[in-house]
């Protein structure tokens, strides 16, 4: 029987199976067969809910005496977009030029593709591990995420599954690998502002109230001043105005309605309660500025609802688990990685609850793109990194 310490040939199956969120597409099924041989147990729960498909879940753990590692991610991918316009087929595998193509190249087969041949080089040098590994992966990360990580972990954890550290396989580096190591995330929150006002004539604004003018006074009130200026570990939380809707095709009608949309990431400065305290203050206080609304006797007239649930930020302290990361990637290439806060919110926003996690991959640039691939020498790369980190990891975990 061969073992996966191969993660070209791991990630080529994997990208065999075309996964597209919900489809469980034979990923889960090739994850299952190159791990048993490892002498893990697996089990795949399928989670449900109302209005959204049922997603079928991982989750593998090889069991051993010492602290208990997680890798966590995802096996389903995203659309592949236009087929005609990839240079290669996205669900061949193929190799070109030394690199092989594929939908998940990047985001994030190859991760786990790696993970899984570090494991298995690491058994085979050492013949065991010095504590339990676990693979708890979702086919729900680029979906709705509503029958993924989170009900994964409550279900691990109803199960007494108990974790010392996590790390996340997504593609955090920027242009090479060893670039960056993300310990924390930005929170993030999306909000709709609608303002009523009254219609009428575009010649007698008197006897109107142009909602325009409500709506500019509170998205001004958004924008300026700054929410803060940064903190050591995280850049300034920054507001986006995403949308500004009136849809009137009239020029001599002032609407009665107008509405904006935002989206803020927010640094540990906040928490999701007071950035919603500080823009509700905000919005409350411009609402009675007369700078677009001379003569108006009363606020503006707003309603403002709150989209989603908020990702709430997060910063990793456990010095042991980023020191065994980054000394890893410093011992197999050559330099420090940054440590960054940067970026997107991820599945690690759940695992925080659970255990300190971090998050280090390939490289994100051809991630969700056309010709999505990755270089056979960065998963070797990526690879040599994944198991030095589990020796490492362990070695100080049993001292
Ligand atoms: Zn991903």
């Amino acid at each position: 029987m061969t073992l996966p310490t191969d993660p070209a040939a791991n990630l080529a199956a994997l990208i065999r199976c075309p996964s597209v969120t919900p489809i469980e597409g034979g990923a889960l099924s090739t994850l299952e067969k190159m791990l048993k041989p490892l002498g893990f147990s697996v089990e795949r729960p399928v989670f449900s809910d109302d209005g959204t498909p049922d997603i079928e879940n991982f989750y593998a753990r090889r069991s051993g005496n010492g602290p208990h590692l997680m890798f966590a991610g995802h096996t389903d991918v995203v659309p592949v977009g236009d087929e005609a316009s990839w240079t290669h087929p996205p669900f061949a595998a193929e190799i070109a030029k030394g690199e092989m193509f594929g939908r998940g190249a990047v985001d994030m087969k190859g991760g786990i593709a790696c993970f899984i041949a570090a494991v298995a080089r690491h058994l085979g040098s050492k013949g065991g591990l010095k504590g339990s590994v676990s693979l708890l992966i979702t086919g729900d990360e680029e979906g709705p995420a509503i029958n993924g990580t989170t009900k994964l972990l409550e279900w691990a954890a109803a199960k007494g599954e108990k974790w010392d550290a996590s790390i996340v396989g997504e593609p955090t580096n920027p242009d090479a690998l060893g670039d960056m190591i993300k310990i924390g995330r930005r929170g993030s929150l999306s909000g709709s502002i609608t303002v009523n006002g009254r219609q009428g004539h575009a010649a007698y604004p008197q006897l109107a109230d142009n909602p325009v003018r409500g709506l500019m006074t509170l998205v001004e009130a958004l924008l300026h001043p700054v929410f803060d200026n940064g903190t050591k570990d995280f850049q300034p939380t920054n507001l986006e105005v995403t949308s500004i809707d009136v849809g009137n095709p009239a020029t001599n009608v002032i609407p009665a309605k107008a509405m904006a949309t935002f989206n803020i990431r927010f640094n540990d400065t906040w928490t999701a309660e007071t950035i919603q305290a500080e823009i509700h203050n905000r919005l409350d206080k411009a609402a009675k500025r007369k700078k677009y609304r001379a003569g108006k006797t009363t606020p503006v007239d707003y309603e403002l609802v709150w989209r989603d649930r908020p990702s709430h930020v997060f910063l990793t302290r456990d010095d042991r688990l980023i020191e065994a990361l980054s000394g890893s990637v410093k011992a197999v290439i050559g330099r420090k990685p940054a440590l960054s806060t940067s970026g997107g919110t991820s599945d690690a926003r759940f695992i925080k609850d659970y255990c300190p996690v971090v998050e280090f991959g390939l490289v994100g640039k051809t991630m969700h793109m056309v010709d999505e691939r990755v270089a056979l020498a960065e998963l070797e790369t990526l690879t040599q990194i994944y198991q030095r980190f589990i020796e490492d990891w362990f070695e100080q975990g049993a001292s």
